[in-house]
């Protein structure tokens, strides 16, 4: 099929396109390339794809399939020496497929499914009980996201000061499956001397349906979002050096909300807030990072003596985020010997609901990771991450846990 009428950002996209040099170092970082030695499986051969969609050449089913077995872990982003959006291309390429090429069923209802449920809770917690029923009936790669939800009871210690406010979005597949993450953040901010505001009517921030190339939805999802905190940002007492601060525990959807700005940067009523949210965005580590030599005094390493601590950055905080390394330097920071194995930059294969999707590719990737950063095999090792869907994926047994909650059973009695 021809798409070349039905372009609608082929002036940015070509500007993005122009600055790739086609070398290809690219390719040694990318997990998909590596796993099947095709160029098509690469970030050059995707790009070459996109390429050929703008200048008007046919796309087929064989575009369509090499741009879903892309897993955006952006990868190749940090490793092009041209400084190439690759996040930005694969974006628009994705949007003009779901247009241009039609999916059998076997492909499109689970992708609209996956992408609808998230903006609706209600159905979204239902969905998951339902699941957890006939967990044994679906495909494996469900399963990982069908346990039963972890809870901690949190005795909060009162502030001492407060400093500034965190707006705290609760996501939405998170308060299902482990709503303990978002609880312990909320625990460590309060004892830190953070007003904590939980914001509750906001559901998806939008990761989902951007992921899986359905812009309208995450679009949608994403006003919700802005709509919820919205009154935040007009409060008269959080301006200037009282900004808040708007934290989620995932780093994907943390990605998300800074990505809102170039998401709404043409709509003139959303925008504003759109730019805003960008700048009060913040990952927890971001956060957490400021307070190292608080937290040292307060936490206790005794009950974790012997046990072997990896770090697992996940590609959206390392290739997204922009924070490669600063999850394994806070934890070396604390006191603690931390590794993060071999590759540390290679993608675990969860991206977001990419292990659902494309469940083999995800599968062997999963098992390199655990291989490379030990958690095969190796008696009392944990892993820490900071993304509920690869702390799903990659877990066997209750091993690999978010950062944040470690952090948060360490404190001291009291503290
Ligand atoms: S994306 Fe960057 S590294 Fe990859 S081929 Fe293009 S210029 Fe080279
Ligand atoms: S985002 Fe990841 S999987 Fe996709 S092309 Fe880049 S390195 Fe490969």
């Amino acid at each position: 099929m021809k798409l070349e009428e039905k372009i609608p950002r082929r002036a940015e996209v070509e500007d993005l396109l122009a600055r790739c040099v086609q070398c290809g170092f690219c390719n040694a970082t990318c997990p998909t390339y590596l796993a099947t030695g095709l160029e098509l499986e690469g970030p050059r051969g995707r790009i070459g794809l996109i390429k050929s969609m703008v200048e008007g050449h046919a796309v087929s089913e064989k575009t369509q399939h090499h741009l879903d077995r892309c897993l955006t872990c952006l990868n190749c982003e940090t490793s092009c020496p041209s400084g190439v959006e690759y996040r930005r291309i694969i974006d628009i390429g994705r949007a003009w497929m779901k247009d241009c090429i039609p999916r059998g069923i076997g492909s499109h209802l689970p992708r609209v499914m996956l992408s609808k449920m998230m903006a609706h809770p209600i159905g979204l917690g239902l969905g998951f009980r339902v699941g957890r029923w006939f967990k044994y009936l679906l495909p494996s790669a469900f399963r990982p996201y069908l346990h039963p939800p972890r809870r901690l009871n949190l005795a909060l210690s009162p502030a001492t000061e407060t400093l500034r406010t965190v707006l705290l979005l609760q996501g939405c597949v998170q308060r299902h499956l482990a709503p303990a993450i978002n609880q312990a953040l909320s625990d460590v901010l309060v004892k830190l001397g953070y007003r904590v505001v939980e914001i509750r009517h906001a559901d998806c921030c939008g990761a989902v349906g951007h992921h899986l190339g359905d812009s309208e939805t995450a679009k949608a999802q994403a006003k919700k979002t802005m709509r919820a905190l919205h009154p935040y940002l007009l409060d008269p007492t959080l301006q200037g050096d009282q900004a808040p601060i708007i934290v989620m525990t995932s780093s994907a959807c943390g990605l998300m909300l800074k990505d809102f700005e170039a998401l709404y940067q043409e709509d003139l009523e959303m925008a504003e807030d759109a730019k805003r949210i960008h700048q009060c965005a913040l990952d927890p580590l971001e956060l957490i990072e400021r307070h190292v030599s608080a937290i040292r005094h307060r936490i206790d390493h005794a009950g974790i003596k012997g046990l072997s601590l990896k770090i697992h950055e996940p590609c959206t905080l390392q290739h997204g985020l922009k924070l490669k390394g600063r999850l394994a330097a806070l934890f070396s920071s604390l006191g603690f010997e931390v590794s993060q194995g071999v590759a540390p930059h290679l993608c675990c294969g969860a991206g977001g609901v990419y292990s659902l999707m494309n469940p083999e590719m995800a599968q062997s990737l999963r098992e390199e990771k655990r291989r490379h950063l030990g958690l095969e095999g190796q008696g009392d090792a944990i892993a820490l991450t900071s993304n509920i869907g690869c702390m799903l994926h990659l877990d066997s047994k209750g091993e690999v846990v978010h950062w944040i909650e470690f952090l948060q059973g360490l404190f001291k009695e009291g503290r």
